[in-house]
């Protein structure tokens, strides 16, 4: 949960999710939707998926315990160097240097060293540093310090230098040069992309699906969408898209609205359709599973954000009679 994402985040997820699924059995024995449930608003959704595929792959082998064993455990799905680094030398005390992105800016200004710490290149450079830094004795309190310095004093913006244990061997302070260190590669700007979401109602229910499970938000449940083409009609988008994905002929009874989204690679914009179904038996192309749901069974479900970002514009159908409160 910790990868890419703050500790005062994490902690009422890690809470909630340690008091579902209190071990490896039952976290891989559980239903993917209700894992899923749990991480829903976290983001980097692979992450739960790898949690539950390496619970299986652990239970599936008759020991259903962590190993302590940095190549065993490198071999589970969603381990990488930084989980790797991180569990093994905490739980287990393996001396393996934990590299995130606070153990690099510290080890930037420390050591001066002008490698762009947002290039995947840079990466191994960082890595050898730390490891080389190392307190081997116990690596395991060692990596948890490096982080908590960059995370608590060497800080991105107004570093405590003035509190910091390191100051005096910190080449950056030294001289004079925090505000040089980190470098960074100029990124270019963050694209936009246009979707439209189709909501259709019958009986009372609405039609949603399941994305499938690999690649983005993969897993979560959405009304069916498809992108809309630049210059293109959006209510012409929306019909294409419901049946193209769903196998739905619709008419469009009202546009719904727009919410905007904010990814780590782009920004979509999702306008939202309420449609009337006129043809068609749900069949699906892309989304691994449907279900009509009421509007009040939707808590049920994993959405991303930006379907519940959608929702208020949803639940003001007169369609759906609700009580004031939702239960999200
Ligand atoms: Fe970071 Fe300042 Fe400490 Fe250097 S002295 S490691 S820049 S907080």
């Amino acid at each position: 949960m910790l990868q890419q994402t703050q500790v005062a985040t994490v902690i009422d997820y890690f809470n909630r999710f340690i008091r579902r699924f209190p071990d490896i059995p039952s976290l891989a024995a559980a239903d993917p939707d209700r894992v899923l449930k749990a991480w829903e608003g976290l983001g980097y959704y692979s992450r739960a998926r790898h949690l539950q595929k390496a619970a299986r792959e652990l239970v599936a082998s008759g020991t259903p315990r962590v190993p302590d064993d940095p190549e065993r455990f490198a071999q589970l799905p969603g381990v990488g160097d930084y989980i790797n680094a991180a569990v093994q030398s905490i739980a287990f005390g393996h001396a393996l240097a934990v590299a995130d992105g606070n153990v690099k800016r510290v080890l930037s200004r420390l050591l001066m060293k002008a490698d762009p710490v947002n290039r995947p290149a840079a990466h191994k450079i960082f890595r050898c540093l730390a490891d080389r830094l190392l307190d081997c004795r116990d690596p395991g309190t060692w990596n948890q310090a490096m982080m908590e310095l960059g995370a608590l004093i060497c800080r991105p913006r107004a570093p405590r230098c003035d509190q910091c244990p390191v100051s005096r061997d910190c080449g950056a302070f030294q001289q004079g040069q925090v505000g040089k260190f980190p470098a960074r590669a100029a990124v270019g700007a963050v694209p936009r992309r246009q979707m439209v979401a189709g909501v259709v109602i019958r009986k009372g229910k609405m039609l949603i699906v399941r994305r499938p499970a690999e690649g983005m938000l993969g897993g979560l449940w959405e009304f069916p969408a498809g992108p809309v083409k630049t210059g293109r009609d959006t209510e012409a988008a929306c019909r294409e898209a419901l049946l193209r994905t769903v196998g739905l002929t619709v008419t469009i009874a009202a546009h719904l609205g727009r919410v905007r989204h904010a990814y780590t690679h782009f920004t979509l914009d999702l306008d939202a359709c309420l449609c009337r179904p006129l043809a068609g038996r749900v069949r699906l192309n892309g989304p691994e599973a449907f279900a009509w749901v009421r509007f009040d069974e939707l808590s049920k479900y994993p959405l991303h954000k930006a379907v519940h970002k959608l929702l208020p514009k949803v639940r003001a159908l007169p369609v759906f009679r609700l009580p004031p409160v939702l239960p999200f």
